[in-house]
């Protein structure tokens, strides 16, 4: 991972490339950012600036031996912290090992994941994931011994709102006291769950998400995906570059009709036929279900410009709207918002991993009632 490797964010870029111009690089830095936004991601490719041995103006130069073994992410002065769960098939005494090989693979292949698709990576979707204690002993180890062969040692904790305390406080301890040459880089997505004195002692970056536009390009270099399809999941992915690497893989049309079949269900009252939707949507995996999900909370983002008056605004091809104008016939204000929250929690409740068919049925029942708002 490189800066070049990263689309758009060029504020970002040129504020750890000043720092290190200038000498200024703070030893903790938290790098704050949505899921699906580049925090772990430009984590990794300054990590791989700064320990370049030919750094080139703009960017690592991508070919010394440095270089190469961050690519791969196998670099030993690079110490990965990353939220663990135990998992059937692998002895405890292995555990560390085995998933440190995994998170390996996990980010190469996407540096846009999140922790759900940890969990789906790893095999381990409905356990709970934490930095554990044992963490903050080995990796206390790791820093006390001299770097191998780079300036500098980084350590890069991805997710460090799921450290276990007795670990949060260990990692409190060496930010007091830092170790030299030593980088903190701490990939966080809710700052609001670390100690207060964890963040006091760490320069904060925060990381905005991708532009609608960093993402299409995204898309339609790396991803093979024609210019009208990327422009509309750039739109509904709404700066996440993960799920919109997800909706390139999905038929865009077959999530419209799926959500326009539910909401006539609902709106009619068709409880049987509502069970038997929810039963064969239940059918289709989790993440084409969130697809329908999001797929439906960018129709009424559509329908709440509309029936304001902003028609104008809606950035969506002209059989979407043609949906739009014609959905929010049966709406108000008032239904908008609420079906908004319905279907903001059932995917999170199904990214949790509950009864996809209780969940959507239940769902169903509420937009249904939604629908009598007045
Ligand atoms: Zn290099």
């Amino acid at each position: 991972m490189q800066f070049s490797d990263i689309p758009g964010s060029s504020f970002i870029k040129n504020t750890l490339l000043a720092a290190v111009d200038k000498k200024h690089v703070a030893h903790a830095q938290l790098f704050v950012g949505r899921e699906g936004g580049p925090n772990l991601a430009f984590a990794l490719a300054y990590a791989k600036f700064i320990n370049c041995e030919d750094p080139q103006p703009t960017d690592s130069c991508g070919r010394c031996s440095s270089c190469i073994q961050f690519k791969k992410v196998v670099h030993p002065d690079l110490h990965l912290v990353f939220p663990m769960a135990s998992i059937e098939k692998v002895e405890k005494s292995e555990l560390k090992s085995y998933l440190l090989k995994e998170f390996r693979s996990f980010i190469l292949q996407n540096p846009y994941s999140d922790i759900h698709d940890w969990g789906h990576f790893i095999g381990a979707e409905n356990k709970q994931f934490s930095i554990p204690v044992d963490e903050g002993r080995s990796l206390m180890q790791a820093i006390a011994m001299k770097s191998f062969q780079a300036e500098y040692k980084i350590v890069i904790i991805w997710l460090p709102e799921l450290m276990h305390i007795t670990t949060a406080n260990a990692i409190l301890k060496v930010l007091e006291e830092p170790p030299v040459k030593t980088l903190f880089f701490m990939v966080c997505n809710d700052v609001e769950k670390l100690l207060p004195t964890i963040i006091s002692r760490c320069q904060i970056l925060q990381i905005p998400q991708f532009e609608d536009q960093d993402i299409e390009n995204q898309l339609i270099n790396i991803y093979d995906c024609d210019a009208q399809k990327a422009k509309k999941i750039a739109f509904i992915a709404d700066g996440s570059l993960n799920k919109a690497i997800k909706l390139t893989q999905e038929n865009l049309e077959s999530s419209q009709n799926t959500f326009a079949t539910w909401m006539r269900l609902c709106y009619g009252k068709k409880y049987a036929e509502m069970l038997t939707f929810a039963e064969d949507l239940s059918k289709i995996g989790r993440e084409n279900q969130k697809n329908v999900l999001l797929h439906g909370l960018e129709k009424l983002r559509g329908c709440m410009l509309h029936t304001q008056g902003a028609t104008k605004l809606i950035r969506q091809s002209p059989e979407d709207i043609a949906f739009i104008e014609n959905f929010s016939k049966i709406l108000n204000i008032h239904i908008i918002v609420r079906i908004t929250e319905i279907l903001t929690d059932t995917h999170l409740f199904i990214e949790r991993n509950g009864n996809s068919k209780i969940i959507l049925f239940e769902a169903s029942l509420l937009v249904s009632l939604a629908f009598n708002f007045k």
